[in-house]
């Protein structure tokens, strides 16, 4: 009989579920896609559905279920199809499942993990938007429901490495961590003048110089409100006051995060830029995995450097801290602005330095108020998208 671990991969067919699956595949013995899903890349879910042989496959929009129900019967799949948000919380919460991993891009992630959550599966988090979102609901279903969470982020990933000998204990506090230092590559557009920002493009904002991400990231790469949303996903994973939250440039993309202790020790986890490594973590921990792939190579020189990042030019960054100070709606209502802004900006509706404008006004038009059920966190979601679609209209309409 086979021991294999029953994986669900909530979007499988972005760059983290076909890492994901880059993983598995170098592991068929510990590893068997149990469940996965996709949304509108149909021939890429179809060629994952022949080579991995789910047992359920689930598709957030209805659009091609007819398409994709038909080829399973001529292709004789013997795979059941699951369809919305109902279905997409159905493959995770499946009783056969056993790991959970969250790789929906955006706040679509939110309801399929908590139902991963409520479930008490292990969940592999990379939908850091769902715990901007919703961070308190999300830790509080996960200690209802036992689940572990664990951080597939680069960065969480890293410090959730560097905190090896400390995460058993009640508090990182107590057990001597001072602060916690993201690094951020400072995206393609590290070196480029604030002037010159206005007029970049959608291409030159996805061009990111370490990494090979979805759309979304990467333009959050570029603004770096990518940072600023993981500082918030930090604050909720590891418990640290954002004042011990600290982000620091470092353009390599070689040290993927630090743990400053209170003796002045500072741990790091290094590697090449590949989520092939954090996910590959998540999967195994607390074993590791041998994993095919590019390695470091000390025989080379290397240097690293490592700056603090420029608030004045990066809003987006200064957005987030400040989000995450006020608390209660206003994480949600950033992150919820700023999808709408960067889908807009994706369209080539609005220019690159309006994202984070739009992002500020929505805040400043928004009341603190606290989160305490799901429905406050959707209703703070849809709020700012209204807001910032109003927003952007009357620009439009004033340009
Ligand atoms: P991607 O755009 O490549 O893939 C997104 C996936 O989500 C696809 O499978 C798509 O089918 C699915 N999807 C899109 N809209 C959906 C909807 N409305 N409902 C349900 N499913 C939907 O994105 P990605 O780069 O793989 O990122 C996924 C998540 O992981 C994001 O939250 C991102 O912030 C996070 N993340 C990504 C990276 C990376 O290297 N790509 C690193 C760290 C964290
Ligand atoms: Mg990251």
């Amino acid at each position: 009989m086979s021991t294999a671990q029953n994986i669900c991969i909530l979007g499988a067919t972005g760059s983290i579920g076909v890492s994901t699956l880059k993983v598995i595949e170098q592991h068929p013995e510990r590893y068997r896609v149990f469940s996965m899903s996709g949304n509108r890349n149909i021939e890429r879910l179809k060629s994952q559905i022949l080579q991995f042989k789910p047992a359920h496959v689930a598709l957030a929009t209805p659009t091609n279920a007819a398409d994709l129900n038909d080829w399973l019967s001529v292709q004789s799949i013997d795979c059941e199809l699951h369809v919305g948000e109902s279905g997409l919380a159905h493959i995770a919460s499946l009783p056969e499942v056993d790991q959970v991993v969250s790789a929906i891009v955006g706040a679509a992630g939110l309801l399929p993990t908590l139902a991963a959550i409520q479930a008490a599966k292990r969940v592999l988090l990379a939908n850091k938007e769902s715990l901007v979102l919703a961070g308190n609901l999300m830790m509080d279903a996960a200690q209802a429901s036992g689940a572990t969470i664990l951080p597939v982020d680069s960065e969480h990933n890293a410090i959730f490495q560097c905190l090896a000998e400390t995460k058993d204990k009640a508090g990182l506090v107590e057990a001597g961590v001072e602060r916690l230092i993201l690094t951020a590559s400072g995206g393609p557009f590290f070196e480029t003048p604030l002037s010159e920002l206005a007029e970049v493009t959608v291409e030159q904002a996805c061009d990111h110089p370490c990494w090979s991400m979805g759309q979304k990231i990467s333009i959050d790469s570029a603004t770096m409100m990518n940072k600023g949303l993981e500082v918030i996903e930090a604050y909720w994973l590891f418990g640290l006051p954002v004042e011990q939250i600290e982000v620091v440039i470092h353009p390599q993309s070689i040290v993927h995060s630090m743990v400053a202790y209170q003796d002045g020790s500072v741990m790091a986890q290094l590697g090449l830029p590949d989520m092939m490594t954090p996910i590959g973590y998540c999967l195994a921990w607390p074993e590791r995995l041998a994993l095919d792939l590019p390695k470091m190579d000390f025989s080379q020189a290397m240097q690293l450097q490592f700056l603090p990042p420029d608030l004045s030019k990066f809003k987006n960054l200064a957005l987030a801290f400040d989000a995450l100070k006020q608390g209660g709606v206003m994480p949600a209502t950033l992150n919820a602005a700023n999808e709408v802004s960067v889908d807009r900006f994706m369209a080539n509706e609005i220019g690159f330095l309006d994202i984070a404008e739009i992002n500020a006004q929505v805040m400043a038009q928004t009341q603190v108020a606290d989160i305490t059920s799901l429905d406050d966190a959707l209703n703070a979601d849809a709020r700012a998208r209204a807001l910032a679609e109003q927003i952007i209209s009357q620009r439009v309409i004033s340009a």
